[in-house]
């Protein structure tokens, strides 16, 4: 497969609203694959004509109470692996956490194209409250609301630029 767009952050960002969004094809989706892809969800999107694979992880890990750090990490080196451009998606409603550093320092090693995304970005406020992800040290991001919408058009001409 070419052209695998991995999302990653960690739970309760909105990756899985995202990724529904992305899927216009529901049918497409794989899900529930066992062994280690048992907790990610394939499938297909298109963007100006490009066609790429998108990949959701964490399915299975709930809340974030309980979170267990190694499967985050887990999940984070697989899309690595597997991905030819990951997408990092943060949440400016909690702003920057212990796990979004966590996860910002394996991913400022990667060679490949990584994107980071502010998500939850419905109002004025918060698009000025978005300003402190440049912190993660991962350069320029993109502000959406995956929600209804927002941004994600300047989002995906960046994506299937990169891919
Ligand atoms: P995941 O755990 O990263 O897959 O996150 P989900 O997609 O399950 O979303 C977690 C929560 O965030 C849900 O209650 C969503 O409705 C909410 N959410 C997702 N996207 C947005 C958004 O753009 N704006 C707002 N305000 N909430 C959102
Ligand atoms: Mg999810």
């Amino acid at each position: 497969m070419n052209n695998i767009v991995a999302i990653v952050g960690r739970p309760n960002v909105g990756k899985s609203t995202f990724f529904n969004r992305l899927i216009k094809r529901r049918d497409a989706i794989v899900d529930s694959v066992s062994g280690v892809t048992r907790d990610r969800n394939y499938g297909k999107s298109e963007w100006n004509g490009k066609e790429f694979s998108v990949i959701d992880t964490g399915g299975y890990i709930k809340g974030s109470d309980d979170i267990f750090e190694g499967e985050i990490r887990k999940q984070v080196e697989l899309a690595i692996d597997e991905a030819d451009a990951i997408l990092f998606m943060v949440d400016v409603e909690e702003g920057i956490t212990p796990m979004d550093e966590e996860v910002a320092k394996l991913l400022r090693k990667v060679t490949k194209p990584v994107i980071l995304v502010v998500n939850k970005v419905d109002s004025a406020k918060r698009t000025n409250d978005a300003l402190e992800f440049y912190n993660l040290g991962l350069g320029e991001y993109f502000a959406i609301g995956g929600m209804n919408g927002s941004g994600t058009g300047d989002l995906l001409d960046k994506l299937v630029e990169v891919l």
